[in-house]
């Protein structure tokens, strides 16, 4: 990943130098975690599902009644012009909003605060990185998360620990798994190829609903591809002929190796490397 010092990031209606953005240490989204987020991919310095994006952003501070005080047209503005500036051709744009600044207290209830909003880039080869290609390897680990992981919070501790003791024991990354079912992975939805059809676990307050996700579900129907959602157990997962992970960071990541043992014949299977091409064409389609 390129690293820049000279980015431009944003902070509640003003652009700063990477090195001088910064926001208070009473900030409840550094005391409590009390923030929620979205993460955008950029193709050809364009966003991807950015309407699909700012939709769950506003779902996500609904359900934490932090209040919004921004428009889809506002966000978009902003991302334009950091994307512009930092000159982003391909990667990320973060959004970060938290309930805001207050003396710290459990109870914000009676506080009438004004969200802090951070917006950045990052650059990342998605298209071009070589896991898309030649595919990842993964463990299991149990999920230990709170039970509202449908809600895009920056309570990533869980994920970023599962992910560290991933490449800690030599692989790419973990699935999570709740009572033997697999919930998805660490930063991503999971998805099966076994007996001709594509399985991937039904939306529940289990996992996040994954933008990528519905919309591999989405051109798999358009493209007359069985595709279900229903619970994904162990055994199905280890005997799965392909598997493959969702996410706006990794778009359609092909794995080939779970807990030691190799996924169908070890190769990229050919219904993922369908799926890719087909994710790939329909979201340059519409880019923003
Ligand atoms: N599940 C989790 C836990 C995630 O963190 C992510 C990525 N943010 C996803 C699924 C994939 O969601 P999306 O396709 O919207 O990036």
């Amino acid at each position: 990943m390129l690293e820049k010092n000279n980015q431009t990031v944003y902070v509640n209606g003003e652009f700063f130098s990477k090195k001088e953005a910064s926001i208070s240490v009473f900030d409840r989204g550094f005391l409590f975690s009390d923030s929620v987020y979205e993460v955008t991919a950029v193709l050809d310095g364009k966003l991807v599902d950015w309407k699909e994006h700012f939709a769950r952003l506003i779902r996500s501070l609904g359900h934490l009644n932090i209040e919004n005080n921004f428009q889809e047209e506002d966000f978009y503005q902003i991302q334009r012009k950091l994307i512009n500036e930092n000159q982003l051709k391909e990667g990320l744009c973060y959004v970060q909003v938290t309930r805001g600044i207050a003396e710290r207290d459990f109870n914000f209830a009676k506080k009438s605060l004004l969200p802090t909003v951070v917006i950045f880039t990052q650059e990342k080869q998605i298209l071009k990185n070589a896991a898309s290609k030649v595919g990842v390897k993964i463990i299991t680990v149990p999920d230990d998360r709170w039970r509202r992981r449908d809600i895009k919070t920056t309570q990533l501790l869980a994920q970023s620990l599962a992910k560290t003791h991933a490449v800690q024991e030599g692989v790419d990354d973990s699935l999570l798994v709740q009572g033997g079912f697999i919930n998805e992975g660490s930063s991503s939805n999971v998805f099966i190829f076994k007996d001709e059809r594509i399985i991937t676990p039904s939306l529940s307050n289990d996992i996040l609903g994954g933008i990528t996700r519905s919309s591999v579900i989405k051109f798999c129907q358009i493209n007359n591809i069985e595709i279900k959602e229903q619970k994904i157990n162990i055994d199905d997962l280890m005997n799965a002929q392909e598997v493959f992970l969702t996410s706006a960071t990794g778009f359609v990541l092909p794995v080939i190796e779970v807990n030691g043992r190799r996924v169908g014949n070890g190769l990229v299977g050919d219904t993922v490397k369908k799926i890719q091409h087909i994710y790939v064409e329909q979201i340059k389609a519409k880019l923003f």
